[in-house]
């Protein structure tokens, strides 16, 4: 189970399970956020931690590479994403902004001891992310070649996973050939003069990506919650929570019964006390008993479909 030496260990929502295919392979992310700490926050509400999280100071792990992490979207049927030996790195940033030296740095040194210890070569089978638009959008297009993604050793961006739809981490060219750069030291190496030393206008950003820190297969977050107490609750309180629930059913559709029956006596009362106002003709009210009473069955056998 393998932890990087220079990483440090934060645990958040743990692994979505073992690795269920192979080839290894390094997925890059943006966070879509300023901060490692508010990274930390979405993921433990969308319970969608990545094996590390990298800023321009710190490399931090939160799963072992050896088992499954939680930011990529799985669709049921097609390829694993996020199981399918995917190390995944959300770098603190935007997409859709430059990405600063020391961060770039830190992500280089990560990636040369992923690749090392996983045998990934420093290929991009799906080719290289795109970068942002001039005006900072998703340029769209992005390669999400599945057979490739389920077949080759190497790295990929986000938007290069297949049944995924986000556009992170939109490196551009220099980023990448800096990512890629296996010289120990690029200090005083001038070719990637053009990568920022600093961004201070990262603070004030906000994504341009809504969503992105979506949990794997969930759309909503309200049914997270209920997920992480299910996992939580002691064997004992289990059985019983079980209990309850398969009793449950009887006395909801009991109590649903008796709560349509008392909504379709109000409803008769007022309608006959409409047709009472109006036209106080029995002809008319007892072909509408009788038509209301055929619809019934029509409308139960609809429910279930
Ligand atoms: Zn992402």
């Amino acid at each position: 189970m393998p932890r990087c030496p220079f990483a440090t260990w934060k645990p958040i929502s743990g692994s979505s399970g073992s690795h269920t295919g192979g080839p290894f392979k390094i997925v890059h992310h943006t966070t879509e956020g300023s901060t490692a700490q508010g990274a930390f926050n979405a993921f433990r509400a969308h319970r969608s931690d990545p094996h590390f999280t990298v800023d321009s100071t710190t490399i931090f792990q939160h799963i072992d590479t050896g088992v499954a992490a939680r930011a990529l979207r799985n669709a049921s049927g097609g390829v694993q994403t996020n199981r399918d030996s995917a190390v995944q790195i959300e770098v603190v940033g935007f997409a859709h902004r430059p990405k600063t030296r020391a961060t770039l740095e830190n992500v280089r040194k990560l990636c040369r001891w992923i690749e090392a210890t996983h045998s990934i070569p420093r290929a991009w089978p799906n080719g290289f992310p795109k970068p942002a638009t001039a005006s900072g959008q998703d340029p769209g297009g992005h390669n999400r070649n599945a057979a490739i993604w389920d077949s080759k050793a190497g790295h990929y961006g986000h938007s290069n996973v297949p049944e995924n739809t986000h556009w992170d981490p939109a490196y551009t060219k220099t980023e990448v050939e800096f990512l890629m750069d296996d010289r120990g030291s690029l200090e005083g190496v001038d070719e990637y003069e053009s990568i920022i030393l600093e961004d201070p206008g990262l603070e004030s950003d906000h994504s341009r990506m809504p969503d992105h820190a979506d949990p794997e297969g969930v759309e909503t977050e309200s049914v997270m919650p209920m997920r992480v107490a299910r996992k939580k609750r002691p064997a004992k309180a289990a059985a019983a929570k079980r209990k309850a629930r398969k009793a449950a059913p009887k006395k909801a559709k009991k109590a649903k019964k008796a709560k349509k029956a008392k909504k379709a006596k109000k409803a008769k009362k007022s309608t006959r006390r409409a047709v009472a106002r109006r036209k106080p003709a029995t002809k008319r009210a007892a072909p509408k008993r009788k038509s209301a009473g055929k619809a019934k069955p029509r409308g139960k056998r609809g429910k279930g479909r």
